[in-house]
């Protein structure tokens, strides 16, 4: 098969879709492999370095499409790139369709076959696909936490792990998923004190079996929220209810009652966000302060270390797009529950409930 990856476009995106590696491993089974110029240098990746692995360098994104049969890239495309994409042509990329009703007609209209990496979805209903950006989140918000309870970054000036005769900093973990057990591990680590919050009883069972003896588990509900958040210097907020818009577990009202400079970091914001109190930042501008509480709530975290973003990322899309090329959408999607449930708009048709309830549009 022919295989393009254009170098991403989105405003600050660095991350690319295959690596050197992955290029070797296509070619390993015969395919041909286009990369646009400059696709992998925002993570680190030189043209050298694809082309050594035998990769052919194309110069703009219109060569990539206009050659490739599979397009592999991390992002949806935006309005440029609509006019580009062929009938037939399969794209495998993180879509969001339900976010975008204009991204929705689009694919539509351009009658391609659209595979979103975030439903893929296997037997127990996991999301392999969106796991490795919740590790990175997860990982990332306790550094960024503790970027942010520094003294001259607006915080209350604690180390997150105290030194021999002082304790060490408080840290409470909203949600007990992905990001909540790498948020914890990483904070837990620095030598915090860790508590965890879940609505699920087994979850925190299994969280209790593995954690360090510097995290606590305690049951999620408001009574315990409120008596916690008083003497917490990070806040994490990493709860997810799927399909929904995350809950506001923290109130406007709720934030008197925490010390000035503690910091909340609202991971879930990509689903409007766990504190009423969130609104998305950037990376350029990642905080900003409501009642002397530092709010940090970027919505693509990974997007700041796209080195690692990257990695995590192809490690498990590539097994996918491997399968993709080998067999052929067709084929991969009837052999494959994982890759069907991918699949969200095929030549013109929504395929996808979600994506048809999101906008009343024929399923
Ligand atoms: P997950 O499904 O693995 O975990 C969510 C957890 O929240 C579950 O254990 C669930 O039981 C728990 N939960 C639900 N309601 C709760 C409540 N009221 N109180 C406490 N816990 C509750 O999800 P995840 O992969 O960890 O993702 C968490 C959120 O982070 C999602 O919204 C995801 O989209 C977001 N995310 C954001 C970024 C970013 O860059 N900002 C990156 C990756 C993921």
């Amino acid at each position: 098969m022919i295989i393009g990856v254009p170098k991403e476009i989105k405003n600050n995106e660095n991350r690319v879709a295959v690596t050197p590696a992955g290029v070797t491993e296509f070619r390993r089974y015969g395919h041909t492999v286009y990369v646009q110029a400059s696709a992998g240098q925002g993570s680190g990746f030189s043209d050298h370095e694809y082309i050594e692995a035998g990769a052919q360098l194309l110069d703009t994104i219109g060569e990539i499409y206009d050659i490739a049969e599979m397009i592999v890239k991390v992002k949806e495309p935006i309005a440029s790139e609509y006019p580009l994409i062929k009938e037939n042509q399969l794209l495998f990329t993180y879509f969001h369709f339900a976010s975008s009703e204009e991204l929705t007609h689009a694919m539509i209209e351009r009658k391609a076959v659209c595979l979103a990496y975030e439903t893929v979805e296997r037997a127990d209903r996991s999301l392999p696909l969106l796991v490795p950006m919740s590790e990175v989140a997860g990982r990332m918000a306790i550094q960024e936490g503790a970027k942010y309870l520094e003294k001259p970054m607006g915080g209350r000036g604690i180390l997150l792990g105290g030194v021999a005769g002082v304790k060490p900093a408080d840290v409470l973990v909203l949600g007990g998923g992905i990001v909540g057990t790498e948020a914890a591990k990483m904070a837990a680590g620095l030598g915090a004190h860790v508590t965890i919050m879940d609505i699920s009883l087994p979850r925190l069972r299994y969280l209790e079996d593995i954690m360090p003896a510097n995290v606590d588990t305690v049951m999620s509900n408001e009574y315990n929220i409120r008596r916690h958040i008083q003497h917490s210097d990070i806040i994490i907020g990493g709860v997810l209810i799927p399909g929904a818009k995350a809950p506001s577990l923290i109130t406007r009202d709720m934030l008197k009652l925490m010390r000035p400079g503690t910091v909340m970091v609202d991971v879930a914001i990509d689903q409007g966000g766990c504190f009423e109190t969130s609104h998305a930042t950037t990376h350029q501008d990642p905080t900003y302060v409501v009642d002397d509480v530092v709010h940090y709530c970027v919505a693509n975290m990974p997007g700041a270390v796209p080195y690692t973003s990257t990695l995590a990322l192809t490690n498990s899309t590539l097994p996918y797009a491997l399968q993709l090329a080998n067999l052929g959408w067709q084929l991969a999607c009837a052999r494959s529950e994982e890759l069907l449930k991918g699949l969200n708009i095929v030549n013109g048709k929504i395929v996808y409930q979600g994506v048809s309830d999101a906008f009343g549009l024929p399923y």
